[in-house]
């Protein structure tokens, strides 16, 4: 049975490669580049995405959640993964699936160290987050003798990275605030270094963090929506290219006379005759509510259709009087940079956001050239 309803998402994996190496040609020979794939790889399919970055030498990926790691793993994916936000809960899936568990609390190092002395392993790798400004997850620097004290005498951790994350690595306003977390982030380096014999990874800089700040690049950065083709900037989404577009159909146009009301609750009323055309997509699928009304758009052979009246679960309603259409025609949701931009800023919010609000109903579709 087919699952097509003309609604689909198609990511571009010669884009993915563009970017990838767009950031790569910003390092250091050396310095390893971690994609961050979380979030079914911001909205986009982590698992494709995976297995087609493991063909071109990634160093590790990285994603939000255990489970995340575990699906991947159950995909075949052989690259070592980082989980930024491990849980207690989840330690045994992490040594089950080989998957690096972030350290950040006394709480999940004690449970971890029993864990692993109960399995009798040592040495599993993990990495140390530390807190240098964002206040949600960490250990201070202040930490450091009491946890390596613990590690020390278990032998059951190596420690394979010490990291953290930038604030506001987008935002030029805070570069005071951004070169200080960076500057305490080199003092911990520091005391680490005095606390372990063997080399470690030390990594801070996401997406903006590399283009903005190439003196935080350290050992690894972490790149996530730079990869999908946003770079919090227009300068350098420019170089970037768009992976994913968001595309339907027209499933009917109707024609609605002065009076004419579309949508639940009527919300919006026809002043004049007006030509509408019904899109099977609605917040179900992605579309924020917040769009209603004219707040949000759709492309139809080149020209914006304003939204008519409310977001629907499975249906949105556009104005195509001023547009030559018919029924079948495609339809973008986005399909540029610029117009994803454009969305996010009529509605207050940001390209991260709307990539990963998709839901799982759209069917992926991947486009590779070769
Ligand atoms: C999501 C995430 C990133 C990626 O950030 P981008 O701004 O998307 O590049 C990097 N590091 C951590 C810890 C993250 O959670």
């Amino acid at each position: 049975m087919s699952q097509d309803t003309g609604t689909l998402l198609s990511i571009d994996l010669n884009a993915l490669l563009h970017n990838f190496l767009f950031f790569k040609s910003k390092l250091q020979s050396g310095v390893k580049l971690v994609p961050v794939i979380k979030a079914f790889a911001y909205g986009h399919d982590a698992i494709d995405i995976a297995k087609y970055l493991e063909k071109h030498n990634v160093d590790y990926f990285g994603v939000a959640y255990t489970h995340e790691g575990v699906a991947l793993r159950k995909a075949g994916i052989k690259t070592p993964i980082m989980v930024f936000h491990s849980l207690i809960d989840d330690l045994n899936d992490s040594i089950d699936y080989q998957l690096e568990p972030n350290i950040y609390s006394f709480r999940i190092l004690n449970k971890f160290i029993d864990v692993l002395k109960e399995k009798g392993i040592n040495n599993f790798p993990i990495n140390l987050k530390f807190n240098t400004g964002m206040n949600r997850l960490g250990f201070l620097k202040d930490d450091i003798p009491l946890i390596f004290e613990k590690i020390t005498n278990s032998k059951v951790i190596r420690v394979n990275s010490v990291y953290s994350h930038l604030v506001a690595s987008d935002d030029s306003k805070e570069r005071n605030f951004t070169k200080k977390q960076i500057n305490y982030f080199n003092e911990i380096r520091e005391a680490v270094k005095k606390e372990i014999s063997y080399p470690f990874l030390s990594h801070i800089a996401n997406s903006s963090g590399i283009v903005n700040y190439p003196k935080a690049h350290f050992d690894m950065v972490r790149v996530g929506i730079g990869l999908y083709g946003y770079a919090n900037n227009p300068k350098w989404t420019s170089k970037l290219k768009n992976v994913a577009k968001l595309q339907t159909l027209i499933s009917q146009i109707q024609v609605l006379n002065k009076g004419d009301s579309v949508g639940y609750n009527r919300r919006f009323i026809a002043k004049e005759k007006t030509i509408s055309a019904t899109l099977p997509i609605g917040y179900a699928d992605g579309i924020p509510r917040t769009w209603s009304r004219g707040v949000g758009f759709v492309s139809i052979n080149g020209k914006k259709a304003p939204l008519l009246g409310n977001v629907c679960m499975d249906m949105i309603v556009v104005d195509v009087t001023n547009i030559n259409c018919k029924e079948g025609d495609v339809v973008y949701i986005f399909d540029t940079q610029e117009t994803l931009e454009e969305l996010a800023k009529n509605t207050g919010t940001i390209s991260y956001e709307i990539l990963t609000a998709i839901t799982q109903r759209v069917p992926r579709r991947i486009v590779l050239l070769t």
